[in-house]
């Protein structure tokens, strides 16, 4: 097996303290439980950085994983607001999500200061999660392939030098017209997108295309997850509304075709 499968709850901004922790315990039981049943698999959850430390206290050995949903670019310094690689990684963090689609139209981020923190992640030694995707009109215009090869290109750049490195990095396929829409790519769709990017990575990065994992995102639930993560190169999931109950979000786990 060349690439362990990887589900990913992005909590994005919800959750106090108190809830982030009843949250986490549930997974985590859930996590315990699938232990011992031999799954392999990788689950990583992505809570607001509020509660990183107090979930992070809480995991001790658990298997389940911790990730940042952004970062900054910079180590430490004069940048209000910006909470770094190197303190992600202090609160326990391995991941870190980069480049989603709210952080893309919410907040100005571009193709370039993408790619600027897809470096620093490496730096700070996170696992970048880049997120790649088209919008409604562009489906329509049929320019999906040409927008997610842009947004791939744009960070190839930043991968380390070194081919040792670099399945570190994650993608994943985020249509912005199926995130917390309830409207999900039909399995057909996330395949041909997927199976482009696994192309990308062929041409671009040869020693590890195949190690590199791709995790399909947007509105994914446990009743249409087996669908879509049996697709072929589909290596895992992004969750955002169903990370929020731990029911939904196992059962999204354990939808992950059995690796025999
Ligand atoms: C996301 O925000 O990355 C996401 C996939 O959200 P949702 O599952 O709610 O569509």
């Amino acid at each position: 097996m060349l690439r362990c499968p990887l589900v990913v709850g992005n909590w994005k901004m919800n959750g106090l303290i108190e809830t982030a922790q009843d949250l986490v315990d549930r997974v985590q039981a859930g996590i315990s439980d699938r232990e011992g049943r031999q799954r392999m698999c990788e689950v990583v959850v992505c809570p607001p950085y509020t509660a990183l430390h107090t979930i992070n206290s809480r995991l001790g050995e658990s298997a389940l994983k911790l990730g940042g949903q952004n970062m900054g670019v910079e180590v430490e310094g004069a940048f209000t607001g910006e909470v770094s690689g190197i303190m992600l990684r202090n609160c326990g963090c391995r991941y870190v999500i980069l480049g989603h689609s709210e952080r893309r139209a919410l907040f100005g981020e571009t193709d370039e200061m993408v790619s600027w923190k897809v470096k620093s992640a490496f730096r700070d030694g996170l696992n970048p999660i880049v997120c790649v995707g088209e919008e409604l009109a562009e489906r329509e215009r049929g320019e999906t392939l040409q927008v997610v090869e842009r947004q791939f290109l744009a960070v190839l750049p930043s991968l380390p030098e070194s081919p040792a490195k670099r399945p570190a990095l994650v993608l994943a396929y985020e249509p912005v017209w199926a995130i917390g829409t309830g409207k999900t790519a039909t399995p057909a769709q996330v395949q041909e997108v997927h199976h482009y990017l696994r192309g990308l990575l062929k041409k671009h990065l040869p020693d590890t295309a195949d190690k590199v994992r791709i995790l399909y995102g947007g509105s994914i639930k446990p009743s249409n997850a087996a669908e879509i993560l049996a697709q072929e190169d589909v290596d895992g999931g992004l969750i955002g509304g169903a990370a929020l109950n731990a029911n939904d979000f196992l059962d999204i786990v354990d939808a992950i075709p059995d690796l025999t």
